[in-house]
């Protein structure tokens, strides 16, 4: 599947704007975050069914049975994340290129990971946003083996959940640079921030409870 031509009418917008304004409701206070988010049209993300519904906050199915977070979701990863303008991040899960896309609009230079072929086939033919977002490279890799050809990483995201934090990927994160991801098994995972310190010491910070689809091993 490709995605297909959809356009960003005043009516996306709207709902968009409302989404913005329920996310602060939750809880989300960074601005620059909330404006990222404003700048995506996340229905371009979604297949066109899904039209009406594409500014609720819930994650929704796409292909290959994976899922497009929850808004609140991205915009609590993001916001933990911290991003700075030209830093290089690390996004391991690019599932529908969503989150991906906040980030680029954050000006990261982003590069993101992706081991469903279909998945990754699918943005490299027909990533919605290829015309503004110049800055997003997409590799259909196992994860858990990182980048090696572009690391170090001011920063890692991880969106699918790992029982483990990925050894090789705090070795490709740069010093007092910072990895989030949901840590846990299956089911619920804990929203968890680690900052590289010297000496191969790890801050290691807790927050919320979330629910991700888990990060499997190889490629499919
Ligand atoms: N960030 C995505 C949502 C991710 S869902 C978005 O904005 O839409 C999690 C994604 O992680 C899925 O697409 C899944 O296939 C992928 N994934 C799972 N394990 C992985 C791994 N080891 N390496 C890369 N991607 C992985």
């Amino acid at each position: 599947m490709i995605f297909l031509k959809q356009e960003d009418t005043y009516k996306h917008k709207g709902m968009r704007a409302k989404l913005i304004d329920e996310l602060r409701k939750k809880g989300i206070s960074n601005e620059e975050v909330l404006s990222a988010i404003m700048k995506i049209p996340r229905h371009f993300f979604l297949d066109p069914a899904f039209d009406k519904i594409a500014y609720q906050d819930r994650a929704f199915p796409i292909d290959e049975g994976q899922t497009i977070s929850q808004p609140y979701t991205v915009a609590y990863q993001t916001m933990l994340l911290n991003v700075k303008s030209n830093e290089k991040v690390l996004e391991i899960g690019t599932g529908s290129a969503y989150q991906a896309s906040v980030l680029a609009a954050l000006n990261a230079k982003v590069y993101t990971i992706e081991r469903q072929r279909k998945l990754f086939e699918k943005n490299i033919k027909s990533y919605p946003l290829k015309e503004q977002y110049k800055n997003i490279k997409f590799y259909f890799k196992d994860g858990y083996q990182g980048l090696i050809t572009e690391a170090p990483f001011d920063k890692i995201l991880i969106t699918a959940a790992t029982a483990i934090i990925p050894p090789v990927l705090i070795e490709q994160l740069k010093l007092n640079g910072i990895m989030v991801l949901p840590l846990g098994q299956e089911g619920k995972q804990i929203m968890t921030r680690i900052t590289k310190l010297e000496h191969e010491d790890l801050q290691i910070e807790n927050f919320g409870d979330f629910s991700f689809v888990p990060m499997l091993e190889g490629k499919n």
